[in-house]
């Protein structure tokens, strides 16, 4: 039995919403919210937080179940993923790995990126291959600002 935490009063409805999240490039998820009203002086909220946990499990879920699409939809934007590891310096096959294991939010959130913007890793590739040889000495420095000033 819950209690207001404003007033103290034990008066207090209990109601269930349904909730609704989509993952970017994933597939939607919906589950139940709960929600406290106290009857005595309106206060609204999850006055014991039986929320917050089990939201948060059902995103990370919705989340890593979002990895596998959005590698599909990078190889449909002509990404090999090969490709892909090299120029982020991963170990190759780790990509497609990350949607058959637990992959961390920040991997997800490296993914997303990627979709978001797929031209970033050809942006990176470029800028990458730019500062392995400006590193050789001046000279070729020079001559590449010269080729990309234009
Ligand atoms: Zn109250």
């Amino acid at each position: 039995m819950s209690t207001c935490p404003a007033c103290g009063s034990g008066h207090v409805s209990v109601s269930i919403e349904r909730e609704r999240y989509c993952p970017p490039y994933g597939e939607p998820v919906s589950y139940d919210v709960h929600q406290d009203t106290c009857d005595n002086c309106g206060m609204v909220g999850d006055f014991e937080d039986v929320n917050s946990g089990r939201i948060e499990k059902e995103h990370s879920e919705a989340d890593r179940k979002s990895v596998e699409p959005m590698i599909q939809y990078l190889k449909e934007q002509g990404l090999h993923m090969v490709y892909i590891e090299r120029v982020l310096g991963v170990p190759f096959g780790s990509i497609e790995l990350l949607g058959r294991s637990g992959p961390s939010k920040y991997e997800i959130a490296l993914i997303r990126l990627l979709c978001m913007f797929p031209e970033i890793i050809h942006k990176m590739d470029e800028r990458m291959s730019i500062m392995r040889i400006t590193s050789l000495g001046s000279l070729k420095v020079r001559e590449l600002h010269g080729q990309n000033d234009n």
